[in-house]
């Protein structure tokens, strides 16, 4: 398979002709060349977002913009088999969760956007003096999408549909591990006739080619998803050219289980919290507090769980654990298994490589520590793999406060039957969601994004449209 960029309706080599190779992470194999783009396609890109801009996009009218990202929707849901079966090819996650769940919610995320596009509007303002005073809410311009490789259609959802509903266009810069699905959107947007440079790929190095597009004038601003030092460059980036951007970063998200919980429910929160995605998931629960009273039982099941669920072949409907996204990547999830080790930390589930029968392929047991400190690097860098630390609390305070003893804020959950304690805790940790007896369920209409070093700027929910429009104040004089 070879691939190209798509830009301004049309597709195309990267100027310089190079492509990077893309690896299905549970073969080994190469599956794609994809285009390596340069400068001039950077411009280009740019260039034809802005015509689409300042042309068609901008001169439909906002119930045709709704309409043709409601189409988008629609058409994805009905290419879904294909587009999960790209999604998995290239990340390595299993089909039934490319199929069922991220495949659905990336087209219910345009689906949902596109109902706002023609409800976007401003206001009149009761000012001092005689004068009609009214705002006018207004696209940014061209918006630049830099994606991830753990949901790689979702996240671009999550960017592309409020931009697109806001009247902006977009340039999309996948990750360079997986680029299939992007592209395969921007095809989506062609067939169903949104117009050629309102939805742009351009592919290749996020050092170089994510790098141009923070630095490049004729953007106007950079939506990023992505490890929370790179978030850290992209907003250095663009300072000089005083960008808008949003940045949803990194996570070291406490899950907490008190005493008093459904154990059988926690206990189902705590490992598809973490092993959900591979635990390759900004928000997965990767801290598991437990509260000591339970925590070696508690701990002795979750180990249990964790032996029983074996990686198996991505493309298998029964698989639940798939692939780590690639070499480099289970590379840094072996090596924070030694670093617990090495400090101390007891191992009581996983902890190797995996195969899965055919001696090819990234695959990782999923692994379970017990006895981890909250000094210990496993409870405070993000390891974004399925490696779950175990630390116990004594009360309510002490969980709040191991929970909050981190630089990350995305998400946390709570497990009690005390309806009390639940919201007591939930208003106090420090993070932009907060799950009570559940664990990972999201929707577009409620908002998403982190406090601390975790980003900042919402996904999703009526809060998104803030990031994607600015505000215009006009003056009537109506004095005679
Ligand atoms: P990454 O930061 O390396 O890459 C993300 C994207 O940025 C890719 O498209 C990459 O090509 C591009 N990029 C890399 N260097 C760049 C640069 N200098 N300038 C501009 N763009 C650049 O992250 P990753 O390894 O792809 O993803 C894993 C990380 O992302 C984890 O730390 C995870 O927690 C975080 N993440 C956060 C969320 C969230 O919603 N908060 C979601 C998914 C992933």
């Amino acid at each position: 398979m070879r691939k190209q960029l798509f830009i301004n309706g049309e597709w195309r080599d990267a100027a310089g002709g190079q492509t990077i190779p893309v690896v299905n992470p549970a073969t080994e194999d190469v599956i794609a060349e994809v285009a390596s783009a340069e400068q001039a396609d950077v411009d280009a890109a740019v260039a034809a977002a802005r015509a689409a801009f300042d042309g068609p996009w901008g001169k439909l009218s906002a119930r045709d913009r709704g309409q043709l990202i409601w189409k988008l929707g629609e058409r994805l849901m009905e290419r879904a088999d294909e587009i999960a079966r790209l999604e998995t090819i290239h990340n390595g996650k299993p089909i039934f969760e490319s199929r069922h769940i991220e495949v659905p919610a990336a087209a219910e995320c345009f689906q949902y956007f596109a109902g706002w596009a023609d409800k976007i509007h401003g206001e009149t303002v009761p000012v001092k003096g005689n004068y009609l005073t009214y705002t006018l809410r207004e696209p940014l311009g061209v918006v630049a999408a830099i994606v991830p490789w753990n949901f790689p259609l979702l996240l671009t959802a999550w960017k592309v549909a409020p931009a697109l509903a806001c009247g902006n266009t977009i340039i999309i810069k996948p990750a360079s591990q997986t680029p299939l699905t992007a592209l395969a959107l921007a095809e989506i947007g062609h067939e169903v006739g949104i117009p050629a440079g309102v939805i742009n790929v351009i592919t290749g190095p996020g050092s170089k080619v994510g790098q141009m597009l923070v630095e490049h004038p004729g953007i106007d601003k950079i939506a990023f998803t992505g490890d929370t030092s790179t978030g850290k460059g992209i907003m250095k980036g663009a300072a000089d050219t005083l960008k808008r951007i949003t940045l949803e970063l990194g996570g070291k998200s406490p899950n907490i289980v008190f005493a008093d919980a459904d154990l059988d429910a926690a206990l189902r929160g705590a490992t598809t919290g973490i092993f959900y995605g591979k635990g390759e998931v900004c928000a997965a629960g990767s801290r598991l507090l437990v509260d000591k009273a339970i925590k070696n039982e508690f701990i002795d099941k979750v180990a249990a769980r964790a032996r029983k669920m074996a990686p198996g072949d991505p493309l298998d409907p029964k698989t639940r654990l798939g692939a780590i996204s690639s070499k480099k990547q289970l590379e840094n999830d072996l090596r924070y298994i030694e670093i617990a080790k090495s400090e101390g930390a007891t191992l009581v589930a996983g902890g190797s490589r995996a195969d899965i029968g055919t001696g090819k392929g990234y695959f990782l047991q999923p692994t379970v520590f017990d006895g981890v400190t909250p000094a210990m690097t496993i409870a405070r860098e993000e390891i974004f793999g399925p490696v779950l630390a175990a630390i116990e609390f004594g009360d309510v305070d002490e969980a709040i406060a191991r929970a909050n003893d981190s630089s990350y804020g995305l998400a946390a959950a709570v497990w009690t039957r005390d309806i009390k304690k639940a919201h007591y805790v939930a208003r106090k940790l420090q993070a932009g969601t907060v799950w009570i007896n559940t664990y990972n369920v999201y929707d577009t209409a409620a908002p998403f994004g982190g406090y601390k070093q975790s980003g900042f700027g919402r996904e999703m929910s009526m809060h998104a449209l803030e990031h994607y429009t600015q505000v215009k104040s006009v003056w009537v004089d109506l004095n005679q």
